[in-house]
């Protein structure tokens, strides 16, 4: 039960964003392109200028159309809808952009987040600044930098990865190419794909610490903490479901001073006198470097081999 004093604070509060969401819907919306984040899963992460905007832009172009609708109508928001997906884009751009020429403002959603965070928009970005139209980004959420700051893991240098690639292969090029890099690394990705994904960072970024959020700002939001190791073994046991990002640890700098170049030559001069396990355990202990990186180094010289 709220006392008067809250209740009335409460009510102030109210009032004043609903000025200012009053001021901002007054105010003419110039023609171009507007880049417009919308919730990840709690519609209470809206901004008073996304709703400004969305109000006022004559039409938006969405992701999915009928997903949008739903967050548009919930706050009483009755615009044309558009879809511009991947799909449709080359089709949808030039018309998009001649809205833009002829003097409207046009604003892009995807279904959640932050438009061009793995989701379209870039292309249309790129060609409406080529033609030399306004183009604005109206900031907010976005699930890369929510499961980032919630991981509690360094932020000061991050490199977000998108999505690996589906094929386990190409995920470890991808991953190996990643592996020196001296960043906290996010990564997209989907709960079917989680553990399969975890596994082979695993093996080849080694026991780093990571993060997987899962299901952010939404009622069932978990964070799972572990090294990428411990977090694989507990989600093969117990699979998660709904939106997962994962979050890793920067490589400890051990293991980015030493060159693969000269990790593949002390196994060569190893593996002359040793089994394949010992190369890799007395290499590993001589450079004090991860072991699943000279095992993965081990690997590829044995199948060069083959
Ligand atoms: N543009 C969006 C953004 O800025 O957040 C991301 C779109 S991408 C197509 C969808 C992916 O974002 C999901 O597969 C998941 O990895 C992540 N994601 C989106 N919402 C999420 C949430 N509420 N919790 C965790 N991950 C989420």
């Amino acid at each position: 039960m709220q006392d008067d004093g809250t209740i009335e604070a409460n009510a102030r509060t109210v009032a004043r964003a609903g000025e200012k969401l009053a001021e901002l819907l007054e105010r003419p919306l110039a023609a171009g392109l507007y880049l417009v984040a919308t919730p990840i899963g709690n519609l209470g992460d809206i901004s008073l200028r996304t709703l400004a905007v969305l109000t006022r832009a004559p039409l938006i172009a969405a992701e999915d159309t009928r997903h949008s609708r739903k967050l548009l109508s919930h706050y009483n928001i009755h615009a044309e809808l558009t879809p511009y997906h991947e799909h449709n884009a080359t089709r949808e751009l030039p018309k998009l952009l001649a809205r833009i020429e002829a003097g409207y403002a046009v604003a892009l959603i995807s279904d959640a987040g932050t438009p061009l965070v793995s989701d379209p928009g870039y292309k249309l970005v790129r060609e409406a600044l080529d033609a030399g139209l306004m183009v604005t980004s109206i900031p907010g959420p976005s699930a890369a930098l929510a499961a980032l700051t919630s991981a509690g893991l360094e932020t000061d240098t991050f490199l977000f990865g998108g999505f690996l690639p589906p094929k386990s292969g190409q995920r470890q090029t991808r991953l190996a190419a990643l592996r020196e890099t001296q960043a906290t690394l996010i990564f997209f990705e989907t709960a079917p794909r989680l553990a399969k994904s975890l596994e082979d960072m695993t093996a080849l970024l080694g026991p780093r610490e990571a993060v997987v959020a899962r299901e952010l700002t939404k009622l069932h939001e978990t964070l799972h903490r572990g090294t990428l190791e411990t977090l694989t073994t507990e989600i093969e046991s117990q699979p998660v479901k709904g939106e997962v990002v994962v979050v890793i640890a920067p490589p400890s700098a051990d293991d980015v001073e030493v060159d693969d170049a000269c990790l593949l030559a002390d196994l060569e001069a190893a593996l002359k006198t040793m089994s394949f396990r010992d190369a890799v355990h007395a290499v590993t202990e001589a450079r004090s470097v991860k072991r699943a990186r000279v095992y993965q180094l081990g690997l590829s010289l044995t199948k060069r081999g083959e």
